[in-house]
């Protein structure tokens, strides 16, 4: 479904040159749940940023359903993120002015536009209502960011990713600020909608307990890709 190709990425500050990443190769197949690990600072915020096409590689390129995306005109870029992808960041990006309901809300009325949006609002307030609770929100719904504590500005994001349907989630720590239990719920929700809606999923994160739940884990390792798992388990079981 997506695949970075040779992928090369370093950051310049100053005199200073960081190699972040070195050649990454990855090929992320449709209905995969996968995890990608690595220490901190080793560029795995960095390659799902590349992966969503909010930053481009230096070299190499990214494929989404074989077409070249990182060179792609901006709007067509628009598009993919609108229509084809959830993303959740790391740090959350919430709109600190919105209520959380209204940030689970805002992709849609990004995507059909202030119109359309309008006139389906009934059903897009209804799929938001009903992912913030399946993230436990249902009593949040009202509180801004600055309102909400870590965990719920994380669940919250979550919804938000997920409100436009997309067929591929790229989640940065979608668990890193939630306790075990409430992770593994979030964690639940995914495989969830990756089993029965064939969303695929591609999260960051430092819990190995999080990690193995997925198909396949992924190592970045000195700016490359050192291990991945036979693709498919999930399929093959
Ligand atoms: P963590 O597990 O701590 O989130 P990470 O693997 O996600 O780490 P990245 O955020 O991808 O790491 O960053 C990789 C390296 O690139 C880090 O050393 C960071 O300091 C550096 N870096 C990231 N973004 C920039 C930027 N915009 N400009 C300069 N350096 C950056
Ligand atoms: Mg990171």
């Amino acid at each position: 479904l997506i695949e970075a190709r040779d992928v090369r990425k370093t950051y310049r500050k100053a005199s200073v040159a960081l190699n972040v990443l070195r050649g990454v190769d990855l090929c992320v197949y449709e209905g995969e749940m996968i995890s990608i690990v690595g220490q901190s600072g080793s560029g795995k915020s960095t390659l799902l940023h590349l992966l969503g096409t909010l930053d481009a590689p230096d070299e190499g390129q990214i494929l989404y359903r074989g077409q070249r995306v990182d060179n792609a005109p901006r709007s067509a870029r628009d598009r993919l993120r609108n229509a084809e992808l959830g993303m959740i960041f790391q740090a959350y990006h919430l709109l600190p002015e919105l209520t959380a309901l209204e940030n689970v809300l805002a992709p849609a009325m990004v995507r059909h536009g202030v119109f359309a949006y309008w006139s389906r609002r009934q059903a897009l307030r209804a799929r938001a209502t009903e992912l913030l609770e399946r993230v436990g929100l249902g009593s949040r719904m009202l509180h801004k960011p600055r309102e909400l504590s870590g965990g719920e500005m994380q669940r919250t994001a979550i919804a938000r990713a997920l409100m436009n349907e997309p067929r591929l989630l790229l989640a940065d720590e979608p668990t890193g600020n939630l306790d075990r239990s409430t992770g593994e719920g979030v964690i639940e929700l995914l495989r969830g909608l990756n089993l029965d809606d064939g969303l695929t999923v591609v999260m960051v994160t430092h819990d190995a307990a999080i990690a193995a739940a997925a198909d396949r884990q992924v190592t970045l390792v000195e700016g490359r890709v050192e291990t991945t798992g036979t693709p498919d388990r999930r399929r093959q079981a």
